[in-house]
């Protein structure tokens, strides 16, 4: 028998939070791009691109060979490369494998305009407001504009920023990069765009012409005590395993590795094929929530590189066998991640390979 322990991916799921996300934007008259880089988040980016490639305004990607893959694969939608390209070689693979680059330092300005005029992208222009990570200061964006409005090679010119802490309602510093960007947005150009999912569910302010959700188009909150907003995006992935073991241990008696729990009184310890070879995380603390049988039990003991152990004593008619949810529907990976020093995306991106996925309509 195959190893037990997999991911089910619900591609209706998908499709109907990107709906709900593009119903945010288009208060606003604005486009959304479905952010997949990084494999979507752990939940297979070719599946899901194919099954989204008809309904999406465009796919957002990290890298020329993420692109690459997804038309390997005969994925037809525009695709934003987020980071643009690395060096020159990149560019001629970008106008095959993608029609919109962002453009975040001079250096891949000046690459773009040796670029042949054959095929013209649309640049995303990153301006720098606060987030110190990628793009031009604001008084370097307009001399880059200018410099973009007069390449051969630029089909349009959209303007770009990206928030630091948009997850935070009583953000001083959203404010403060909202108002900044506002004030280039004066700038002739063919487009903004601002918001990731924090910012597009919390702040109205920064939804524009484009919009760019990740997480929340894979049903996870960036907010992890949100409970209205979770209740409108539906978990995409859910990760389960089986009950291999069972025992019953005395009190007094430790279980797994260093004995880091003991029971207090006779326990029963239900062993899931589940650990941090498949990218459960190994400092999962004592009392991680696991669900069974549609209960919450506790996680015991370290979790080891294929197994974990959950304390079941509560849990009546206990099988080898029996499903064990890591995360999903009933238990918000959020949740889960607030007790392993990590958080939603991490947790999502980490999932290893050896987890089999399932793609699932409903
Ligand atoms: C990853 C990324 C996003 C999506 O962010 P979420 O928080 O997952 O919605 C949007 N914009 C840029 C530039 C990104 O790198």
């Amino acid at each position: 028998m195959a190893r037990p322990a997999k991911a089910i991916i619900n591609l209706s799921a998908i499709q109907r939070n990107y709906s709900y996300a593009r119903g945010l934007g288009q208060q606003h008259g604005g486009k959304t791009v479905m952010v997949i880089k990084a494999n979507a988040y752990g939940h297979g980016a070719t599946e899901i691109a194919q099954f989204m490639d008809k309904t999406v305004d465009m796919f957002g990607v990290a890298s020329i060979d993420e692109a690459q893959q997804l038309r390997a694969h005969g994925v037809c939608a525009p695709i934003l490369l987020m980071e643009g390209c690395f060096d020159q070689s990149e560019w001629a693979q970008a106008q095959v494998a993608v029609t919109d680059v962002v453009v975040h330092n001079q250096l891949q300005l000046d690459q773009l305009s040796m670029l042949n005029t054959a095929q013209p992208l649309s640049i995303w222009l990153k301006v720098d407001t606060g987030m110190h990570r990628l793009g031009f200061s604001l008084t370097e964006a307009q001399t880059a504009l200018a410099q973009l409005n007069s390449l051969a090679q630029v089909k349009q010119v959209i303007l770009m920023t990206h928030l630091a802490d948009a997850d935070n309602g009583n953000s001083d510093i959203t404010q403060q990069q909202l108002s900044t960007f506002k004030a280039l947005c004066e700038l002739p150009v063919d487009g903004i765009s601002i918001a990731n999912s924090a910012s597009l569910l919390f702040w109205p302010d920064a939804r524009a012409h484009w919009n760019r959700p990740g997480l929340m188009l894979y049903g996870v909150s960036p907010r992890t005590s949100q409970q209205q907003v979770t209740s409108d995006l539906q978990a995409a992935m859910t990760l389960q395993s089986q009950v291999i073991a069972l025992r019953t241990i005395q009190a007094g008696e430790s279980v797994g590795y260093n004995c880091r729990w003991t029971a207090q009184k006779n326990t029963v310890v239900a062993t899931v094929a589940m650990g941090y070879g498949d990218g459960y995380p190994r400092n999962a603390s004592n009392g991680t929530p696991v669900m069974l049988h549609g209960k919450r039990v506790p996680l015991i003991g370290r979790v080891s590189m294929d197994m974990l152990t959950i304390d079941v004593t509560d849990v009546a008619n206990v099988a080898v066998g029996d499903t064990v949810e890591l995360w999903g529907k009933s238990l918000s990976v959020s949740e889960v991640a607030s007790h392993c020093d990590s958080n939603s995306y991490e947790m999502l991106t980490r999932l290893a390979e050896r987890v089999k996925k399932q793609f699932i309509t409903d």
